[in-house]
This record gives C-alpha cells, structure tokens and sequence, in this order.
C-alpha cells in the first residue's frame, strides 16, 4: 500500500533512539517529530539526514490500517508492547 498523505502516525506514535535534525537524541513515544510539518509530512524527505529508521519503515495495512487514528491506536499498541520491562521500583529499567 502507498502512505497515507498527511497521516503522520508513524512519526508521532513511536520512539526513534537515532539523531534527527532538531532532536539530537531522537524523540519520546507520542511526541512529533520536530520534522513533521503541520501538514504531516516530512521535510527532509529524501535527503540524506533523514534516520535510516524512517527509510526502511514500509507502509502496510497491519500497521497503517484504514485511518489515520487506526494507525495510531496501532503503532501506540506495539510501542507500549516494545518498552522495557521495569523493575518493582519503577526506577531501573531491566535491560533483558
Ligand atoms: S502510519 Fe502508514 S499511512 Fe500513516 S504516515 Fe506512517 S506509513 Fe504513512
Ligand atoms: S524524520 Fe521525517 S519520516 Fe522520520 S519521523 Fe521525522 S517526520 Fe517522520
């Protein structure tokens, strides 16, 4: 399937740990992209400090679903699927 113009969940829902410009330390889950326009789409789309993340990230119907607000229900989902568990004290996290 193509992307979803003007979706933008992919870069809103996830964490990315890798550098973007603008966001040295990449970006918290549920945070935009300081490279989300605000008609959602990306402005260094095709240049090369683009992350490899977003490159190698495929639209598909598991994860982009029918709507935008599908999408995001489902990448949210699988981010809080992904986080490391916690340890009881909530303070250290268990790096498995
Ligand atoms: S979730 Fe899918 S449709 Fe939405 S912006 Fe990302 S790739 Fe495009
Ligand atoms: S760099 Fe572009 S494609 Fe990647 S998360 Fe940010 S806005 Fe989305």
């Amino acid at each position: 399937m193509n992307c979803r113009r003007g979706c933008g969940a992919c870069c809103i829902a996830p964490s990315i740990s890798s550098p973007i410009p603008g966001m040295p330390h990449g970006k918290p889950a549920g945070m935009r992209c300081a490279q989300l326009t605000e008609t959602n789409t990306c402005a260094i789309f095709g240049r090369p400090e683009r992350p490899s993340v977003c490159l190698s990230l495929m639209p598909s119907l598991d994860m982009c679903g029918t709507s935008n607000e599908e999408a995001f229900a489902t990448l949210t989902r699988w981010e809080e699927a992904t986080v490391p568990s916690r340890s009881p004290c909530s303070s250290v996290v268990i790096l498995l």
